[in-house]
């Protein structure tokens, strides 16, 4: 079944092929990469081509299993059983995509393991369920090896089940393509924006801890094609959104005047 309204997506490479490989066998799925270059899109854009309806769950330190599996809720003075996105996408078949999955609580990846192999059940301990996975059922995961946290990584027992894609900045072609499509800039200006992106791509490990991401460019452009002065879109955008410190944001801003 293939989705007519997928949310615009453009391929770095074969990712679309190894995704829809790895739907059709039942295999989880890791996305590897920095943030906002494209994997929350890209996962909603396969699910939509694959006809399969999708959970994301945006994961943070506090997320525990119980968000993922459900929990017992009182509505009008009764307890009811409320299932979590997780339980749901096994229930009907849907994809589950953990977004930022290491920075979950650990008992998030006690939950997976069961629905990573091959038996692929889901044990709600507190209904005494054990819910083996509808057809369809898919468990995306996507991390930032890129946050050099020792803590927070995966353990090679979790990552070895999964099949992983690495995903990176489009090059700058690609990358003007993505800016033009998503915001309608001109092409001139997305040229800039992607050249001044790359640029400050370089700085990363010395001045700044992450480089400029495609979400930035497109957030940049977006202001743009409103109106706002370029200059000020940029300061908006792709510097303030990088780093505090005013020395460092001065140079940032000498590298904007030296690009256009
Ligand atoms: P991530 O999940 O990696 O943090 P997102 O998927 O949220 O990043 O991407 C951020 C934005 O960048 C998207 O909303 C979209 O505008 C744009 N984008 C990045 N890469 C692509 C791509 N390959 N195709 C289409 N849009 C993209």
């Amino acid at each position: 079944m293939e989705g007519a309204t997928a949310p615009f997506y453009l391929p770095q490479g074969d990712e679309c092929d190894v995704f829809a490989a790895a739907a059709e066998n039942n295999l989880p799925l890791l996305l590897k990469g920095p943030t906002g270059c494209g994997k929350t899109r890209f996962v909603s854009h396969m699910a939509a081509k694959l006809g399969r309806p999708l959970y994301t769950v945006a994961c943070h330190d506090d997320l525990s299993a119980a968000d993922l599996i459900g929990r017992y809720l009182l509505k009008g003075g009764e307890t009811v059983w409320v299932d979590g996105p997780l339980t749901r996408a096994v229930r009907e078949g849907a994809i589950c995509y953990l977004d930022e999955v290491v920075e979950a609580r650990k008992d998030v990846t006690v939950v997976l393991h069961p629905l990573t192999d091959d038996r692929r059940i889901l044990p709600i301990d507190r209904t005494g369920e054990e819910l083996e996975a509808a057809d369809g059922f898919m468990l995306v995961a996507s991390y930032n090896p890129g946050y050099q946290n020792i803590l927070k990584t995966l353990k090679p027992s979790t990552r070895q089940r999964f099949l992983s894609v690495a995903f990176d900045f489009p090059d700058a072609e690609r990358e003007i393509d993505v800016v033009l499509r998503e915001t309608g800039i001109d092409a001139d200006r997305a040229k800039g924006l992607v050249r001044l992106a790359n640029k400050l791509r370089a700085l990363k490990g010395q001045d700044l801890e992450e480089g400029v991401s495609t979400r930035l460019i497109v957030y940049a452009a977006t202001l743009v094609v409103q109106g706002m002065p370029i200059e000020r879109a940029i300061e908006a955008a792709m510097i303030e959104p990088l780093t505090d410190d005013e020395d460092v944001k001065t140079g940032l801003l000498d590298l904007v005047t030296a690009v256009f």
